[in-house]
């Protein structure tokens, strides 16, 4: 009897686990993926489309490409996750029953958290926002940016560093960088706590020698016009708010039962829940590592849907089930003028997690433009 397979979200690792899926199963069983976006890019091209070098309009691939594949698409929204049916309720579908649900929802960004943000600040997290926050950036004659992280976790914890340097050069090239102050804000003590204080006060010395000021310790408490109040007191005046909105998991996901505090908690090997047969990935999940927790990345999505999708197919085939996740990811980090550090991550390493820091290159910068081609082409086309 063929299973039916449901995927709720088709971001990063929704597409990594229905297309792990598809290669494995044969027809008889249907994989379907539900998703309220019509195309997909990926959370990095943010950044390109900030430096100038992606347009927003030409970054899309629509996501009905994965019917071709043998995937079926529904465009629509998630309204209710019943786990105790096995059944879901999309919006314009209706209930859909299913044999194994895999949750791939990601974290949603709430920026109407912080008292005063909206109308006045870039949320750099939203991809229609970037482009209007460009030319912006490019109109400023002089003056102060401030960029601010406004909660913790949020996604991709260098990418706050990579705008900054992304914008420092892109100031440098307009030729008004001279005039205009880069400040950037944090609410953790160090840069990366994720990373560990070694690889943060290396991104800190990058960053400062592009003349950008860190500010850690800074926990955003409300923004009025051109002036920022922090929990530790602090005023301080801004012309231009660039903000990295708080996060949290999605309504839908929390309304359902499968959080057990902020997020959903997995097993840390199979990426199964305590709900039979439902698996969750990526941003949507905490997978707690002592102190820390396995950053929301879209390289931790790959990988835990690949191990899900493993998990699953184990299962109908009959096979011993042997995959796991092993906590194991990597990062290119943006420096500006198209150069890239490299950061490798462990995060299961048995006396506690060890990271690498890798110097910028070209060839960092390269890789990380094939990062991206490779997996659209491999996922959607
Ligand atoms: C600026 C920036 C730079 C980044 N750089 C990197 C990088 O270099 N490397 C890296 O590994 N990661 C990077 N990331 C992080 C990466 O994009 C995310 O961690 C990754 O996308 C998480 O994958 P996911 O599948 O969990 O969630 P997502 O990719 O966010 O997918 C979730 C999907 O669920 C859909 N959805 C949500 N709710 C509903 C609903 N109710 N109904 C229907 N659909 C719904 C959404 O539309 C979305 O398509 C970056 C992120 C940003 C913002």
């Amino acid at each position: 009897m063929g299973k039916r397979i449901l995927i709720l979200g088709a971001g990063f690792g929704g597409l990594a686990a229905a297309n792990a899926l598809r290669k494995s199963l044969g027809q008889d069983h249907r994989i379907i993926v539900i998703d309220r976006k019509k195309s997909f890019m990926m959370g990095l091209v943010k950044l390109w489309i900030l430096e100038g070098s992606r347009k927003l309009e030409e970054s899309q691939t629509p996501l009905d490409g994965l019917n071709a594949k043998g995937i079926e698409y529904l465009n629509d929204e998630v309204a209710k996750i019943d786990t105790a049916s096995s059944r879901v309720q999309a919006r314009d579908h209706g209930w859909i029953e299913y044999d194994y649900l895999i949750v791939a929802l990601g974290a949603e960004l709430a920026p109407e958290k912080i008292a005063g943000f909206a109308g006045r600040g870039y949320n750099l997290y939203d991809a229609q926002q970037v482009p209007e926050l460009r030319e912006r950036l490019l109109s400023l004659k002089s003056g102060r940016v401030a960029i601010c992280i406004m909660g913790m976790p949020y996604k991709c914890p260098p990418a706050p560093y990579e705008a900054a340097m992304i914008i420092s050069g892109m100031l440098a090239k307009h030729g008004t960088r001279n005039s205009i102050d880069l400040d950037l804000y944090a609410p953790a003590p160090i840069a990366l706590p994720v990373a560990g204080p070694e690889i943060s006060s290396n991104v800190v010395n990058v960053i400062s020698k592009q003349g950008i000021r860190f500010h850690a310790s800074h926990k955003i408490k409300s923004v009025s016009d051109r002036q920022l109040e922090f929990e530790n007191g602090a005023k301080l005046d801004y012309d231009l708010l660039v903000g990295i909105p708080p996060h949290r998991v999605p309504e839908v996901v929390r309304s359902s039962g499968l959080t057990d505090g902020d997020w959903v908690t997995v097993d840390r090997l199979t990426m199964k829940t305590s709900h039979k047969n439902v698996f969750a990935i990526g941003d949507v999940t905490e997978i707690k590592v002592g102190a820390l927790a396995v950053p929301k990345a879209g390289i931790f999505a790959e990988e835990e849907a690949k191990v899900a999708a493993r998990q699953i197919i184990d299962e109908i085939t009959s096979k011993p089930a042997m995959a796991a996740f092993n906590g194991q990811g990597y990062c290119f980090m943006e420096v500006g003028g198209k150069q890239a550090g490299y950061i490798e991550a462990d995060f299961y390493n048995p006396s506690g997690p060890s990271l690498r820091l890798e110097p910028p290159s070209e060839q960092n910068y390269e890789k990380k433009q094939d990062f991206e081609r490779t997996r659209v082409k491999e996922w959607l086309l």
